[in-house]
């Protein structure tokens, strides 16, 4: 059974976590400047005990981004970790019309992931109070999900290292269920092309273009995607391709994603494109500057820890929406995807059961870095309609909505419940561990951080 403290916190504060969604949802702030999200999230732990440090994760002379709010003393430590940064030109209303509105948007409802999580620190920090459990609980507030690899920055710097384990929760498309997918290995790295500035008509032999490097370079990649493993993902745009095509561009750079199944895979790919933007660099005769920004691991689950937040999952009664939040979904749902959804269906709202087996997924996140550390279950799904591509208006949609909101509140009572059940078996993390330790055994754990 869910416990009553828990279950009380959440009667008592649904009105206060649906506030800090929607008011996180409002600023839909880019990665890395999240400065007004993370005040909302860091002021809203201070005022219910916690003790709030915050900082800029960059250590740049920007507003602060990055959140670890503590209570209690002791092991064990358990995190729990938010996300609040939003995605470019998905601005929208909160109504299941297309209704866009100028800029960011909500579009992985990093809005919903920052709330649930929040409230779940709080409301197991009521049952610690209660029960006089010893141990502390802490929740780590995130910037820069989305391509900025916002956690390598804290992991460099020691902000996890203080945990004995962690949780987390995204929203997603799916009925919840813990996350069993290794994901993939990233990679970032930004290519930057020296050449020769001159007349592109008059005196085009004393030009060396950095431009044709970088389209070299790209022509080189795209051959070496059929040489590599069906796991590999490798993407890039253009940073700078000059200015005008009577003067040969002196400057072009690229910016480069690439993903594989491993850190061991991903460091060699990483070295295979690297050659091939030397090899472009010698062709053009220009000079390549080659900025790897930082590779991090996929994710590390733990079925031990996966099973034991199952069960604490249980212990709390379903998420159950309205015939108005049905209808939402399913009103949603037909306007993005042109197709009738029955109401019933719309949402998804069960619990799933683990399959006790990892798979390989495509996409990446920067909690991986994070899982091949400390010891790691989060829970994913719930708050967005089915039929939904992540990523899109809809979602932002939904996550503005109460069928995001609600969503959040069931996944953060499970949250608070597993850190409970933590608290009140603390040996449990061990077994966490020795998996963890178990599981990376001989295989490369090689990070590149950020500088
Ligand atoms: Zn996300």
């Amino acid at each position: 059974m869910l416990n009553k403290t828990i279950e009380q916190w959440f009667k008592e504060n649904a009105d206060s976590v649906d506030s800090l969604a929607r008011e996180i949802w409002e600023y839909r702030e880019e990665p890395h400047h999240e400065f007004n999200s993370c005040k909302a999230n860091a002021d809203y732990l201070r005022a219910r005990g916690f003790e709030v440090t915050t900082f800029n994760a960059r250590h740049d002379d920007a507003p602060d981004t990055a959140i670890v709010a503590k209570f209690g003393s002791g092991h064990p430590v358990v995190g729990i970790y938010g996300e609040y940064d939003a995605l470019p030109g998905l601005g929208q209303d909160p109504i299941p019309e297309r209704s866009p509105r100028e800029g960011y948007g909500h579009g992985c409802g990093h809005n919903l992931m920052a709330a649930g999580t929040t409230s779940a620190v709080c409301a197991a920090k009521e049952a610690m109070v209660k029960e006089g459990l010893k141990g502390t609980i802490v929740y780590i507030g995130c910037p820069a999900e989305e391509g900025g690899a916002g956690k390598m920055y804290m992991l460099r710097d020691g902000y996890f290292d203080i945990l004995d384990c962690l949780l987390g929760w995204h929203p997603r498309t799916n009925d919840l269920a813990v996350q069993e997918k290794l994901q993939m290995t990233m990679g970032h790295a930004v290519i930057e092309f020296h050449g020769v500035a001159s007349h592109a008509a008059v005196d085009p032999e004393h030009g060396r273009s950095a431009l044709d490097a970088c389209e070299l370079m790209n022509v080189g990649v795209n051959y070496l995607r059929e040489h590599c493993t069906d796991d590999v993902r490798i993407h890039y745009s253009y940073l700078a391709a000059g200015e005008r095509p009577n003067v040969v561009p002196a400057y072009a750079a690229l910016d480069y994603y690439f993903r594989s199944r491993d850190l061991e895979s991903c460091h060699e790919l990483l070295e295979r494109i690297k050659k091939v933007a030397y090899g472009a660099a010698m062709m053009t005769e220009t000079t390549c500057d080659f900025k790897v920004d930082f590779l991090h691991s996929g994710c590390q689950p733990l079925d031990s820890f996966n099973t034991f937040l199952y069960e604490s999952a249980k212990k709390v009664p379903p998420l159950v929406y309205t015939d108005a939040e049905k209808q939402f979904g399913a009103t949603l749902s037909k306007n993005v995807t042109g197709k009738d959804v029955d109401p019933e269906d719309a949402l998804p709202y069960k619990l799933a059961e683990p399959f006790h087996k990892f798979y390989f997924a495509s996409g990446s996140t920067d909690v991986g870095c994070v899982t091949y550390k400390i010891p790691t279950a989060r829970i994913y799904g719930l708050g967005v309609p089915r039929c939904m591509t992540m990523h899109s208006w809809g979602v932002v949609a939904s996550a503005g909505s109460s069928v995001g909101f609600k969503a959040a509140r069931y996944a953060g009572s499970i949250l608070a419940q597993c850190a409970y059940d933590i608290f009140r078996d603390p040996d449990k993390v061990q077994t966490f561990k020795a998996e963890l330790d178990e599981r990376l055994k001989g295989k490369c754990r090689d990070q590149i951080f950020p500088k």
